[in-house]
Order: structure tokens, then sequence, then C-alpha cells
């Protein structure tokens, strides 16, 4: 695959390897990037950023952050007005076996979870965004459970015992919150058991991205995360009763982009973490 940069003059560029996360950066002077892009890739890439690293004078920054460190050459064509970073397509291996993630969509069926300003059921949301989660990490070769994949009522107290008996090593229950005062809006992770702090942090660093407000991390006694010996959070996707938050759940667009935000702190965490089963 390649990674351009194109400009009406000729380029100059450094390029720097930078650990944790694994990534390339390349600074270019003399150019502005007028708005933030971010572009989720697949394969050895994991998602290139392009943004204004400083401005006065000019430097512009993107970053090619790996989802497995492949070779790569970076090059000038077009008299070195184009920019170019040659990554080998190679077979991603699974990022670590062993791990297998429950993913647990809350309420369903008769348990509608909250209900949003203007309608938006967070039983729904909440199986979208789980199912989307699924798939991305599928597609890297990681493992999953799901506590439910349809619109069926499964008890609160059900749901680690189900996770556990497929064998899970990370739990992630997926829910969207609701306030009475509908200006309080954003993302936040919640954890509870110091072996799920790391899990949290990655997850919420990915979600903080999305440009919607970054609630952090917190602690609540929540029975799926009392009840659970393995690594376990819950994310809070948004806030149904804030307008702004339901507008942007309604969309698929954005609901893939927070599966996919959730599955970049999965795979950082379980690339880190050996699995232990309880
Ligand atoms: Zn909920």
């Amino acid at each position: 695959m390649r990674v351009v940069v194109q400009a009406d003059r000729p380029l100059e560029f450094q390029v720097k390897e930078l650990p944790d996360p694994d990534r390339l950066v390349l600074d270019i002077p003399g150019v502005f990037v007028p708005v933030k892009q971010e572009l989720a890739v697949g394969g050895p890439v994991e998602v290139v950023r392009a943004a204004q690293f400083q401005t006065d004078p000019d430097v512009a920054r993107v970053v090619v952050q790996w989802q497995a460190r492949t070779r790569y050459e970076v090059q000038l064509e077009d008299g070195g007005s184009r920019l170019v970073v040659v990554v080998d397509e190679l077979p991603v291996p699974p990022p670590r076996t062993g791990h297998v993630v429950a993913i647990d969509p809350g309420h369903g069926g008769k348990d509608p979870g909250a209900i949003g300003a203007t309608g938006l059921v967070e039983k729904d949301v909440v199986l979208d965004i789980g199912l989307r989660l699924r798939d991305v990490l599928r597609g890297q070769g990681v493992r999953t459970i799901m506590t439910r994949e349809a619109d069926v009522f499964v008890d609160l107290a059900d749901r680690v015992p189900i996770a556990l008996r497929a064998g899970a090593t990370v739990f992630v229950s997926v829910h969207a919150n609701a306030t009475t005062r509908g200006v309080i809006r954003g993302v936040e992770t919640y954890y509870l058991k110091p072996n799920s702090v790391q899990l949290a942090t990655w997850i919420q660093e990915e979600l903080g991205r999305l440009g919607i407000p970054d609630r952090g991390i917190r602690t609540a006694n929540f029975k799926v995360l009392r009840d659970s010996p393995i690594p376990a959070v819950l994310v809070e996707v948004g806030y149904l009763t804030n307008l702004e938050d339901e507008a942007l759940l309604r969309t698929a667009a954005f609901r893939q982009r927070v599966g996919e935000a959730i599955a970049r702190g999965v795979v950082r965490f379980i690339r880190h973490v050996p699995a232990l089963q309880p």
C-alpha cells in the first residue's frame, strides 16, 4: 500500500520511528494541513493521521500507526512534490493468541435501556456497535464471543458467566448513557478492578480522538465489572439525552468509528497483556 502526500512544489521531510504505539512520524516543513485527517486502514497499518504539527513556520505531520510493523520505504516522486510511503503488504499475524474478547451489548428484549432525547433506544445502538466491534476484531484475527447478538433479554447476572464459559479473557460491555441534564455529553469508560485500568485507559484514549467530548476513565460498582475476574470495562458511548450525542449515534458512520476505536484499544491491550484465564 502507498500513503501519498501531494504538494505543488518540492517537499522536504524528516522520518522518525516512535514506540507505544508503534508508529512512523513524517514531519514536512512548509506544508499546511487545514483540517485534521484520520483514516483507518487495516493490514499492517492501523491508521494514518495528518495534522498541523506547528505553524509559523508551518510543519505538517503525518503519522502511520502500525498494526504490525513491516518493511517500508519513503520516497519522493514527481520531481519531489509527491511524498510516498510504500508499505509491504505482509499477512498480519493475530495480535496475540490465547485471548478471547467478550462483547456485551447492554440491555435487550424487554429492557430497552435509556431512551434518547428524540427517541433513539440504547439497546439498539449498543447492539449495532457491539456487532461492528466484533467484526473489526474478527477481521484482525481476534477471537470474540457476544453475550447477545440479537434483540433478546439477557439477565445481568448471566452476562459474565456466559463470557467465562466461552473462555473469555477480556470483557467489554457497551452502553449509552442518560441523565436528566441534557447538556451533559461525551464518552467515558468505566472499570472497577486494578486489572482493568490499562484496558480502560487505552480504549478511552482511542474514543477521545473521535471528536466527541472525552469524559475520561472512571470507576463504578457496576454488576458486570464486579462479577468479572478478567479485565473488564463498561464503555458509555455517549449520552442519548444530549441532542448532539444522539444525532451522532444515529449515524452508522459514527457507530462504525466507535466500534473501530474500541477495537484499537482492545487490540493494544491484548498485544501487551498475556491472556490469563480465571
Ligand atoms: Zn445501559
